[in-house]
């Protein structure tokens, strides 16, 4: 092989030092942090847990990763955007926390699901939006129906008066969910 040499006689170009050795070590590393990285995002580390809001029945789902919230999304429904126009959207969220957590892995994929009832909230967590809805266009008074959803966001102490009459009230309202198909307000307006 020929060198370029400049006109001082000097090569033009430094012979360079052979780059093969340091590449020869990269190769296990960068496979076995692939390797670990596949592994970290398969394992089941993600607790996903539901939460709805007592008042407006908005969604929400928090995620944790050994036990410390890391990200959560919030989603409409056709309840809260009803409430939003009623009350506005300045209004706070009641969270509650639904009785449903999923275990995931990072990439998303799903290993289990399991009910926690002892720390779910108040009867009002069994309500779909959908029911809640109904029952906000059912009575007349909104800010009223607001309260009684309210004061069924956690369950008071057994055995107490407060605690009887959330589960009366709770008891009417799926009875009354279950059997009521139409809102009164839509005849009525
Ligand atoms: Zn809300």
């Amino acid at each position: 092989m020929i060198e370029e040499t400049s006109m001082f006689g000097f090569p033009q170009h430094a012979p360079e030092p052979a780059a093969e050795p340091p590449a020869a070590k990269k190769g296990p590393s960068k496979l076995l942090i692939a390797g670990l990285l596949v592994l970290l995002a398969l394992l089941p580390l993600v607790e996903s847990r539901d939460f709805m809001c007592a008042a407006c029945g908005k969604r929400r789902t928090e995620h944790q990763v050994w036990g410390h919230p890391v990200v959560a999304t919030e989603a409409e429904t056709r309840c809260s955007r009803w409430y939003a126009s009623r009350f506005g959207s300045d209004e706070p969220h009641r969270w509650v926390a639904g009785s449903w957590t999923e275990v995931r892995a990072l990439c998303g994929l799903r290993y289990f699901g399991t009910h926690h009832y002892d720390r779910t909230g108040g009867p009002v967590a069994e309500f779909t939006p959908q029911m809640q809805l109904l029952i906000y266009e059912w009575f007349p008074d909104p800010v009223e129906t607001k309260s009684t959803f309210l004061s069924l966001a956690q369950w008071e102490a057994e055995g107490t008066p407060e605690r009887n009459r959330q589960e009366e009230v709770a008891s009417r309202l799926r009875i009354w969910g279950r059997t009521s198909q139409q809102p009164r307000n839509a005849d009525a307006d």
